[in-house]
């Protein structure tokens, strides 16, 4: 078969012996005789699958007692609205949006509808890149209910690195989804983590939340509807209704090769290593452009041009040819991006920089 690479921003590429254990075991999981997405969400065998998963997520991240592990459905957009509905009672009420790109500020008109959200900018431009200002810098009110950021802006390539460490008597949530499991992370710096599934984590479909427990205390239960409050999902051990149980199940097993393969530090140097390729091959070009300061560069999408969007569009024409597939950007900005999560292996990486290079020869 003709070797593809999939470079999409998501639903994204799985790891291979994923997918072949899961394609071994689909008509027959675990000897019941019965395929896992014929089975009850509440049948023992899918039990203990959902808790060891989370056993293994807990210790990649190295998430205490103190934080709750949830998984729903409604996707980082859904996240987008139950933040707000749980924890702000009025809508006069602040709460401090970070703006960095597409999604923190799609995340932040939504907030607009159930509270006083402040958009915050912290971006800049200097010497013709894209940077994010340091933390201690942002301009955050003191009667925000929560500060909400996202630390890797899929579309835009942009990523901050930061961790928070001086609002600590601020509720801090993170839209990670696009960056959750590629890195080391300290969880104690933040309040509610939460991410789609479909980059790093599994097929589309499930939600990951990781929030402390003592959140619960907060939310508007009066407003937040049963299936999108943090309080019921953790009362119900995230079984309150029938959960997307192939995605669930899915996601168990990238934790179980993540962990395999040397969890978080390991995965961290590989995604650098490819990261690094691909942006030494632009940065020593003339040919390929990257707009985005060093400091801040994403190391999971890794947005560039060519000198002109009818070069882009023969580079996305011409890559396809070579099994080298979705590396066209969101509409919204054009140009093109390699999405290269823990899945995509170094030689998906190497196979793209030797076609950087043969297209600029014969382009530039
Ligand atoms: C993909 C993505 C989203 C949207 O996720 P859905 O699960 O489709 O709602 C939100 N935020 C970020 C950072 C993303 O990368």
């Amino acid at each position: 078969m003709f070797k593809t690479y999939n470079f999409s921003a998501g639903p994204a590429m799985l790891p291979k012996t994923v997918m072949r254990k899961a394609q071994k075991e689909f008509l027959n999981w675990k000897n019941t005789g019965f395929s896992v997405i014929e089975i009850s969400h509440r049948s023992k065998n899918f039990y203990n699958t959902i808790k060891n998963a989370e056993k293994i997520l807990r210790k990649l991240l190295k998430i205490s007692e103190k934080y709750a592990v949830l998984f729903c459905h409604g996707g980082a957009r859904g996240q987008f609205s139950t933040i707000p509905m749980s924890f702000i009672h009025n809508n006069y009420e602040k709460a401090d949006y970070i703006n960095s790109g597409y999604w923190s500020k799609s995340a932040f008109l939504e907030a607009k509808k159930y509270c006083n959200a402040n958009k915050i900018n912290v971006k800049q431009l200097k010497k013709n890149k894209k940077i994010i200002i340091p933390m201690k810098k942002w301009k955050l009110n003191n009667e925000s209910k929560y500060v909400h950021y996202c630390p890797n802006e899929t579309i835009e390539g942009i990523s901050i690195y930061e961790e928070p460490n001086f609002f600590s008597k601020k509720i801090i949530i993170g839209d990670f989804s696009s960056t959750l499991l590629s890195r080391v992370i300290n969880i104690n710096k933040y309040s509610l983590i939460y991410a789609g599934a479909q980059k790093n984590i599994g097929p589309s479909g499930i939600t990951l939340i990781i929030l402390k427990k003592n959140l619960i205390k907060n939310i508007n239960n009066k407003i937040v509807p049963s299936i999108l409050n943090y309080s019921t999902l953790l009362e119900n051990e995230s079984l309150f209704n029938t959960p997307t149980t192939f995605s669930w199940y899915l996601s168990g097993l990238v934790f179980k090769w993540l962990k395999k393969i040397g969890g978080l530090k390991k995965i961290q140097k590989i995604n650098s290593k490819k990261s690094n390729l691909l942006y030494n091959t632009i940065d020593k070009s003339d040919f390929y452009f990257n707009n985005v300061g060093k400091k801040n560069r994403s190391k999971m999408n890794i947005v560039f041009n060519t000198p002109n969007e009818k070069l882009d569009n023969l580079f996305i024409q011409e890559s396809e040819k070579k099994g080298l597939f979705f590396l066209k950007n969101h509409y919204l900005i054009g140009g093109l991006r390699a999405s290269i999560y823990n899945s995509m292996p170094f030689k998906g990486v190497k196979k793209l920089v030797k076609f950087m290079i043969f297209f600029e020869k014969i382009y530039g």
